[in-house]
């Protein structure tokens, strides 16, 4: 017992050593990032440049340099008539960096510098090249870590990451919850189930697109429980050295035993489950990996009360190895929020921000259908940075407005210069679109058209959204391609020339049509079978040349739908014309304005 004892003193001692040495290279760095950011921040207010001034300067071709810095949205800006740099803040990078280059494209001699993120390349070559012992160390000081010393330690540590959130901070998600309950009561009163004679669950998988918020209610399980929360990203297993994986699983598993009951939350679980198909290299390695991880829950006992939670976007991906009784045997679908989910999350997340009274979340959540709760969240960020940006007192309707069309479309960019050509186009192009689906009683009213750029696109038409529906019938998706070829369809017909403008349209339309043959069995000549066939070989049952079959099938319904568009086009030209008209005089109309038209 003493010597024993001993030992692990011993290799306590050689840990703390180690330790202590990757403190003080940490302490280090740390301090020449202080110093760094100290000495870049003393700049204060007078020398910093607002965003929407920045703009104007740019297109004024007042400004000599920009610099930024990779992840971070703060830059530096040297005017051309000044010598000190400004500071700024981009609200978003990506748009920001397309629109200086677009500048420069148009000879306006700005400098554009981007700099990598880490301060650290400011110090010396050598200090630099000293990084990678650094991260050794670190990482053997993990690993000694992992090895188990001290358990007082580890329980420390661990119980500190308790989490505080509870099902009331996940909006919606109603009955995903109430079965949820039951894994809380058996974490807080295992005895009860097992004296039942009950087996406890070891394993429920999480299926949903990402954002829609398994991480949070796999916390707030925990959180509720009042147990520890052990998670870890399956890209994390798989990242690691030949062999690591399922050591790794090994240890996860070691440290929930130590601290059962608890929650481990495993991340991207496809990535460590995918099917286990062929035998060669990265593949070994994470089926070794999922060896092990199953090896581990089944050794679970009855007095361990461990909840595996995993997560993934791809349930099909899945290796049919991990459902079995004993293992995931429960599996929840997480859907994207209904129109009261979706009401309820711009609830929770209003909570800590500054809204106006005149916003109206009820109508931003029937304009958002099919939005994950991630990008809601998302949404009331943008509307929050946005009207920082346009100085407003409180976030306002039109910020929160704005902030949906950057989440969906991308930004606005007034700055973009562009032909008077290319402006008829863009504005028959939209007009098109609007006109068709005003006609096609399937489609949703027009909110908005604009001809204004808007990241990639040149010009938008912004329907209002649908009510949220499981189905969608066969005369509604004809009808969806009619009003997307409505765009190419006005070009041919009153500038008679087609552009490159519509590729996005030709190629959701062509997405549409296919599945519609191929997945929803709506075409009448080859009936309602499935050609989508999981396995290559599947789709020999059908014939060699079925390809070429399922290829005019679709072909037959764009060409449909074209002629179609180009009818109804004909038939209301006038609209048409007032339409792109009216874009191209006030850039924008909105639906009060769009319906006025039609009156
Ligand atoms: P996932 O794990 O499914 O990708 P997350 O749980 O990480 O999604 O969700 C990301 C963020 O989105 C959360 O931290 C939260 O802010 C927000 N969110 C998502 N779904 C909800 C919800 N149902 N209620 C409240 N917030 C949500
Ligand atoms: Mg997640
Ligand atoms: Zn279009």
């Amino acid at each position: 017992m003493n010597k024993n004892k001993e030992g692990k003193n011993n290799k306590q001692n050689k840990g703390l050593l180690i330790s202590a040495i990757t403190l003080i290279a940490i302490i280090i760095i740390l301090a020449g990032v202080a110093i760094y950011f100290a000495t870049s921040n003393k700049n204060n207010d007078d020398k910093t440049i607002a965003y929407t001034d920045l703009i104007e300067q740019i297109s004024y071709g007042n400004v000599e340099k920009v610099e930024m810095t990779v992840g971070s949205t703060s830059i530096k800006v040297k005017m051309k008539d000044q010598e000190e740099e400004k500071k700024s803040i981009v609200p978003n990078t990506e748009a920001f960096i397309e629109l200086v280059q677009q500048k420069k494209l148009e000879g306006n001699d700005i400098k554009l510098e981007q700099k990598s993120k880490n301060a650290l390349l400011q110090i010396p070559a050598t200090l630099l090249s000293l990084l990678p012992t650094l991260i050794m160390v670190a990482l053997f000081v993990m690993i000694f870590k992992m090895q188990g010393l001290g358990e007082k330690g580890q329980v420390y540590e661990d119980t500190e990451r308790k989490t505080k959130i509870r099902f009331e901070d996940v909006a919606g998600l109603d009955e995903e919850k109430e079965e949820l309950i039951e894994i809380v009561d058996f974490l807080k009163r295992p005895e009860k189930f097992s004296k039942m004679g009950a087996k406890i669950p070891k394993g429920v998988l999480l299926y949903g697109k990402p954002g829609t918020g398994k991480t949070l209610i796999a916390k707030a399980i925990a959180g509720e429980a009042d147990v520890p929360f052990i998670s870890m990203s399956g890209s994390e297993f798989i990242e690691m050295f030949a062999g690591l994986g399922a050591s790794r699983v090994r240890k996860l598993i070691d440290k929930a035993r130590k601290l059962s009951p608890c929650i481990v939350f495993i991340d991207e679980i496809d990535a460590i489950g995918a099917r286990r198909t062929s035998n060669s290299g990265a593949e070994t390695e994470n089926n070794q990996t999922l060896n092990q991880l199953l090896v581990e829950m089944d050794g679970f006992s009855s007095e361990e009360t461990i909840i595996v939670l995993a997560a993934t976007n791809r349930p099909e991906m899945l290796d049919n190895a991990l459902l079995r009784p004993g293992r995931f045997d429960r599996q929840i679908t997480i859907p994207t929020p209904d129109l009261k989910g979706r009401l309820d999350i711009l609830k929770i997340h209003s909570k800590d921000k500054r809204l106006s009274d005149e916003v109206n979340l009820e109508s931003i959540a029937e304009d958002t259908a099919g939005f994950t709760g991630a990008e809601l969240a998302n949404i009331l960020n943008e509307g929050a940075i946005i009207a920082t940006i346009k100085k407003h007192e409180e976030i306002e309707n039109s910020d929160i407005e704005e902030a949906v069309k950057k989440v969906t479309v991308g930004l606005e960019k007034h700055s973009r210069v562009y032909s008077e050509k290319d402006k008829k186009l863009t504005a028959y192009h939209e007009a098109g679109h609007a006109v068709v689906s005003k006609y096609l009683p399937t489609q949703t009213d027009v909110k908005e058209v604009s001809i204004i750029p808007r990241g990639v696109a040149g010009g938008y038409t912004m329907y209002k959204s649908d009510e949220d529906k499981y189905y969608i019938s066969k005369t509604e998706m004809k009808e969806k391609l009619i009003a997307l070829l409505g765009g190419r369809a006005a070009e041919k017909l009153v500038l008679d020339d087609i552009s490159t403008g519509a590729s996005n349209d030709i190629e959701v339309a062509t997405k549409i049509a296919r599945e519609m043959v191929t997945k929803y069995g709506m075409s009448d000549n080859l009936g309602p079978i499935d050609f989508q066939g999981k396995e290559q070989n599947d789709m020999f049952v059908f014939g060699e040349n079925i390809g070429d079959k399922i290829g005019q099938e679709v072909k037959l319904l764009i060409d449909e739908a074209y002629k179609e568009a180009q009818k109804l086009l004909m038939d209301h030209r006038d609209k048409l014309d007032t339409i792109a008209q009216t874009l191209l005089q006030k850039e924008k109309i909105n639906e009060q304005e769009f319906k006025k038209i039609f009156e």
